[in-house]
């Protein structure tokens, strides 16, 4: 069994070592050591990386009790050799920070909320641990981070210690571990002691701060995510740098900008209502003027026939338009615009008006390569090419379709 230099001192990122073995598994290579600082991916903390001689270390794993070194090539490594190791010391501490954090604030939902941590994950953006805590209010969550930071503010002393069972039944444990034999405790001093045989700093000061993000309902009850150290500093960063650009678009101090936000959004809800009766009314007197256009031009005509083409109009606007004249009775609106990357139709009939605009949509459509449907009052249909031209032929079409019937 390799030794682990990472139980001892977490801050041996450099050592040397035997190579016991080396083997190759599914075109990568394993490699066991003597004596180890690498820590291998459990207790939901990620694996250490770094380099083996001038192999890179891709992941590290364990198995049957061993420590499995993973590299993508050998380098030259082999069995017997003695190398230097190295472990990628920016990521151990980022590790070291989001767990000893995740021990002092597990420490302080139990305290403060009675509340067991019974789920953990260290990933690569964010940290999160369960409770079996059926929900959180925003000033029970303050106080456990109050507590938490102030253990980090206070700079306890970290240590580990090897413990029996009976040893262990002594101690004032937030958790039993799972397993029988020998436990590795770890001791927040004066606050904490919980098993664990990940890697934590020697003492609190050094997770510089730790910082709740957010909750939510999960299966054991409240999940939640947070940060510490430089990650929570990075979030910080960012989010500090977002809010000052919020404020000064806004133009409003940082602390106001949530009240900024919500009566921009009252003040556009407020200006699209106006908006919404403006177009209605809008089209209500261009409905009332095409219909008055088109009796003007072949007076007596039933159904009245309202034909116009549009560069640039919205499908919903020149359907509402159809839909409106076609509701003021006797008559046929025939319409289309360019949009949308095409040329867009509806057309529209009254009540009693015996035309189909199903069929006759379909029918030009058919004939220009386009599609379209409807039902025998309202149809609308489109072609993916073609400009004003194009909606002038579909609108000849349909009127010269309407005239030639009997
Ligand atoms: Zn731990």
């Amino acid at each position: 069994m390799s030794a682990r230099l990472y139980y001892d001192d977490p801050y041996v990122v450099e050592f040397v070592a035997d190579v016991l073995a080396v083997a190759e598994c599914d075109g990568r290579y394993e490699v066991l050591l003597d004596r180890t600082a690498f820590y291998p991916t459990s207790g939901g903390q990620p694996c250490d990386l770094g380099t083996l001689g001038s192999a890179e270390v891709v992941d590290v794993v364990e198995r049957d009790g061993r420590v499995v070194h993973v590299l993508r090539s050998l380098e030259g490594l082999e069995r017997g050799q003695t190398v230097r190791g190295r472990v990628d010391y920016g990521r151990r501490l980022d590790h070291m920070q989001q767990h000893l954090g995740q021990h002092l604030l597990s420490a302080a939902f139990e305290k403060v909320l009675d509340a067991e941590t019974v789920g953990f994950h260290l990933g690569a953006e964010t940290v999160t641990i369960d409770l079996a805590l059926p929900w959180l209010t925003e000033h029970q969550a303050d106080q456990v981070e109050d507590l938490a930071n102030q253990i980090v503010i206070e700079n306890r002393r970290v240590s580990s210690a090897w413990c029996s069972p009976q040893e262990a039944s002594k101690l004032p444990l937030r958790r039993f571990p799972d397993r029988q034999g020998t436990l590795r405790v770890v001791i927040v001093h004066d606050f904490d002691y919980s098993p664990c045989c990940g890697t934590h700093p020697q003492s609190t000061g050094e997770v510089g701060i730790v910082k709740i993000l957010g909750w939510e309902r999960s299966r054991s009850g409240t999940r939640v995510s947070f940060l510490c150290g430089h990650r929570a500093l990075r979030d910080y960063r960012w989010k500090n740098a977002a809010l000052s650009a919020l404020a000064r678009g806004l133009s409003v101090a940082p602390a106001d900008v949530p009240a900024a936000v919500m009566r921009q959004g009252e003040h556009l809800h407020s200006l699209s209502r106006r908006i919404e009766k403006l177009q209605a009314a809008a089209i209500e007197h261009e409905a009332a003027r095409l219909l008055a256009e088109s009796r003007a031009e072949s007076p007596g005509r039933f159904p009245v026939i309202v034909a116009r083409w549009f560069g640039d109009r919205e499908l919903d606007e020149i359907k509402e338009l159809a839909a409106t004249i076609a509701a003021r009775g006797g008559a046929v609106a025939l319409f289309a615009a360019v949009g949308d990357g095409g040329v867009r139709a509806v057309f529209a009939r009254s009540d009693g008006v015996g035309e189909d605009m199903n069929v006759l949509m379909k029918v030009i459509m058919a004939s220009l390569d386009g599609k379209g449907g409807g039902t025998p009052a309202l149809a609308q249909g489109g072609v993916r090419a073609g400009g004003l031209d194009m909606a002038q032929r579909i609108v000849s079409l349909a009127l010269e379709s309407l005239s030639s019937r009997p």
